[in-house]
C-alpha cells in the first residue's frame, strides 16, 4: 500500500500483534514469513512494540545454525481488561493482555430490573476487583461485554423473552457512562465463538461454526481464523432459523426458530408443559437445573424432551453444515457442558442429515469452555480494540 505511511504504519503494527496473539512465541523471522513483511520492516515494528512495552522476548528459539532467535509474545501485565458474561449469573473476569484470568467473581442479577441495574452491579464489581489487584485505572484497557443480545427486531406482543428488556436498548450507549473505560458490547454467542477460536477448538480448526446452547440458542461462525460478522454484525443468528412452519412463537417476531425448541428454556418449558398436562398446574419452579436434576434421577420424560431437542439442533446443524462446508461444529454453552445425550442425539441426527457425502462425517465437538468461556471472549474482544486503538 502506498501513500499513508501512519496507517501503513498502523495496519503493520496491528497486524503483528495480532499475529502474536494467536500464535506465541514467535520471531521476527516467523512474523516476516506469517504477515508478508520484510524482516527489517518487522524488526523495526517489534522494536518500537518492545519498546513500549506491548511485546516481550522470551528466551530463544531453536535455530537451523547460526544464532538462535529470540522469542516474542504479548506483554501480559502491560494492561488488564474485563470481560463479563451476562447471564443469569453473570460472570466477571479479570484478565492480562493475553487473556490469563487473574480474578474473577459471579454476579446475580435481580432479572426484572432489567439491564441498566445490571450493568451499575457490574460496575461496582469492576471497581472491586481493581483495586482488590492494586491496579490504577489507567492500567485498565477496557471492559467487553457478552451480552444476550441487542438491537434486533422485536414483537411487542410477545412478553415471554428470556432477554428481561435487553432487546429494546443500545447496550453499548447505555453501558459506557457507567464505567470510566472503554466498553466493547458483543452477542455472548460471538463471545464464546471468540472465545472457542483462541483457547479451544480454533488451535486446531481454523474454518468453524459455533453453536452456542445456553438460554438462548445463537452462533458464530470463524473463516481461516477470523470471526465473520457480517454487514449488520447481524451473522451467526443460527437461533433464529425457522425450523418448523407455524411452529412456537418467538419474541423475534417470528414462529417456528430453532431456540424455541433447542434452548433451556425452551428446555424448562417444554417439560413445565408436560407435567402440566399430566399433574394439572401444581407445579415446582423449573428451572434447567430441575430439568437436569429430574433427567439424572431418571425421568423419562425429561429424557424424551432432551432428545427431541437433540434432534432438532440435529437438522438445524446439518443445514448450517450444507450451506457453509465448514471443517468442524462446535456446540458450546451450558447444554454442551452438562447435557451429554442432547449433545449425542444432535450429533447422529446432523450426521443423518448433511446432504453431501464426503461432509457427512463433519466432526461435531462439544467445546473446550468452562464456565467462564464467554467472559474470556468479551475480555478478548476488550484485547483485541485495545489493540486495534493503538497508533
Ligand atoms: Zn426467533
Amino acid at each position: 500500500m502506498r501513500g499513508n505511511p501512519p496507517l501503513i504504519r498502523k495496519i503493520n503494527r496491528q497486524s503483528i500483534l495480532r499475529v502474536i496473539e494467536k500464535e506465541f512465541p514467535l520471531s521476527r523471522t516467523e512474523l516476516s514469513r506469517r504477515i508478508g513483511l520484510s524482516l527489517p520492516s518487522v524488526s523495526r515494528i517489534v522494536d518500537s512494540l518492545l519498546e513500549e512495552k506491548l511485546l516481550r522476548e522470551v528466551g530463544k528459539g531453536d535455530s537451523s545454525g547460526g544464532r538462535r532467535p529470540l522469542l516474542l509474545e504479548i506483554n501480559a501485565d502491560h494492561r488488564y481488561v474485563f470481560g463479563a458474561e451476562i447471564s443469569r449469573a453473570t460472570s466477571l473476569v479479570l484478565c492480562d493482555l493475553s487473556g490469563t484470568i487473574q480474578d474473577r467473581t459471579t454476579v446475580v442479577p435481580d432479572i426484572s430490573r432489567g439491564p441498566l441495574s445490571l450493568a451499575s452491579q457490574l460496575s461496582l464489581e469492576v471497581e472491586r476487583m481493581r483495586e482488590k489487584a492494586s491496579l490504577p485505572r489507567e492500567m485498565i484497557a477496557g471492559v467487553g461485554v457478552g451480552t444476550p443480545g441487542y438491537l434486533f427486531k422485536s414483537a411487542e406482543h410477545i412478553t415471554q423473552s428470556p432477554f428481561f428488556g435487553w432487546h429494546s436498548i443500545d447496550a453499548e450507549e447505555e453501558f459506557s457512562p457507567l464505567f470510566p473505560y472503554p466498553v466493547f458490547i458483543e452477542n455472548v454467542a460471538r463471545a464464546s465463538t471468540l472465545a472457542e477460536m483462541i483457547f479451544g477448538w480454533g488451535r486446531e480448526y481454523k474454518t468453524f461454526f459455533y453453536v452456542y446452547l445456553d438460554w438462548g440458542t445463537g452462533g458464530g461462525m470463524v473463516y481461516k481464523g477470523e470471526m465473520v460478522r457480517g454487514r449488520n454484525r447481524a451473522s451467526g443468528e443460527f437461533g433464529h432459523m425457522v425450523i418448523e412452519r407455524d411452529g412456537i412463537p418467538c419474541y423475534c417476531g417470528n414462529r417456528g426458530c430453532l431456540e424455541q425448541y433447542t434452548s433451556t428454556s425452551a428446555l424448562s418449558r417444554e417439560v413445565k408443559k408436560r407435567l402440566q398436562k399430566r399433574d394439572g398446574n401444581a407445579l415446582p419452579e423449573i428451572d434447567f437445573d430441575w430439568v437436569m436434576q429430574a433427567y439424572e434421577a431418571g425421568n423419562p420424560m425429561v429424557r424424551d424432551v432432551l432428545v427431541e431437542a437433540g434432534m432438532m439442533l440435529g437438522k438445524g446443524i446439518a443445514n448450517v453444515v450444507n450451506v457453509l462446508n465448514p471443517e468442524a461444529v462446535i456446540l458450546g454453552g451450558e447444554i454442551s457442558r452438562r447435557c451429554p445425550i442432547y449433545c449425542e442425539e444432535a450429533q447422529s441426527v446432523a450426521h443423518e442429515h448433511i446432504f453431501s457425502l464426503g461432509a457427512s462425517d463433519t466432526p461435531i465437538l462439544r467445546s473446550k469452555g468452562e464456565v467462564d468461556t464467554v467472559a474470556l471472549g468479551a475480555a478478548r474482544q476488550a484485547i483485541t480494540s485495545y489493540f486495534e486503538t493503538l497508533v
